[in-house]
This record gives C-alpha cells, sequence and structure tokens, in this order.
C-alpha cells in the first residue's frame, strides 16, 4: 500500500489527487510518468551508445 492509497482510505482524496503529480526522476519537471519523454530519449540514447563501446573492446 502506497501513500496514495492510505491517503484515499482516510477520505481524502483532493490530497491524493495533489500527490499523484510526479516529477521526472531525472530532470525534475512535472511529468506523469516516472521519467519524462526528454530524459528517457536521452537515457536510451546513452544505454545503444554504451553498449556500442562494450561491443567495440
Ligand atoms: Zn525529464
Amino acid at each position: 500500500m502506497d501513500q496514495c492509497d492510505l491517503q484515499r482510505d482516510k477520505k481524502n482524496d483532493a490530497a491524493c489527487d495533489i500527490k499523484k503529480e510526479h516529477h521526472c526522476s531525472v530532470c525534475g519537471k512535472l511529468n506523469p510518468a516516472t521519467i519524462c519523454h526528454a530524459c528517457e530519449d536521452k537515457i536510451r540514447a546513452e544505454a545503444t551508445e554504451h553498449k556500442r563501446d562494450i561491443e567495440r573492446k
């Protein structure tokens, strides 16, 4: 049970809705997902580059 569910049990849906607003864990911008699309693309590009680096060695 997460914080949101605990608040819902207390019939405090308004506070719960505020808690539902997520921020990108990378850039900190308000975002519905854990990581925004811009950062997701960046991470994916870096991962691909890293993989290429390993394969080269
Ligand atoms: Zn981001």
